[in-house]
């Protein structure tokens, strides 16, 4: 069967159309190559739509992250590539959260610096599943001081990105 894109108005194929629940014929009105189109105006265009659908394929891709070993597998991979390849973007990054983390430490005892250090040396003693935390984010004006401080599980801690509302179940949460 071919129908009329009411865009373009060229004839195409069923299946060169996205599908649809309630459309007729179970498909959109427009064909995929208009779609496109659309979609990409729409995300240049509409800020609130493109950060909905920014943070919808972030969701998505944590929730795989979390549930699929290979996909897992796969971005790590992904992103040891994309370091490797951008060398100076990736430590630039790196550069600006480290002079964040040096503007936000506050003068701190001797006592408060080995706590510090006692937090990380817990991550590295527990692996990389688990991530020392800001618990006022440094973005948000957090202190890089022991009492807001915390060993979290790493896939939290991702989750939680700069969203300081995020809830950590309780029984996951590890201070000094
Ligand atoms: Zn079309």
């Amino acid at each position: 069967m071919w129908l009329q894109c009411t865009k373009c108005k060229k004839y195409k194929p069923l299946y060169g159309f996205h599908r649809q629940a309630v459309g007729e014929f179970g498909v959109l009105t427009y064909c995929k190559g208009c779609r496109s189109v659309l979609q990409k105006q729409r995300y240049y265009n509409d800020t609130d739509w493109r950060k909905k659908r920014n943070d919808c394929s972030r969701l998505w891709s944590q929730d795989k992250y979390q549930n699929d070993v290979d996909y897992r597998k796969k971005s790590i991979e992904q992103k040891r590539l994309w370091r490797k390849n951008n060398p100076s973007r990736h430590n630039s990054t790196g550069a600006r959260y480290r002079a964040t983390k040096l503007n936000q430490t506050p003068p701190l005892t001797e006592n408060e610096k080995k706590k510090i250090e006692l937090y990380y040396q817990i991550t590295t003693y527990l692996g990389s599943e688990w991530h020392v935390d800001h618990i006022i984010p440094l973005s948000k004006g957090g202190l890089h001081h022991p009492d807001n401080l915390q060993v979290i599980p790493a896939v939290h801690n991702l989750r939680k990105h700069n969203n300081e509302n995020y809830v950590i179940p309780e029984n996951y949460i590890f201070r000094i």
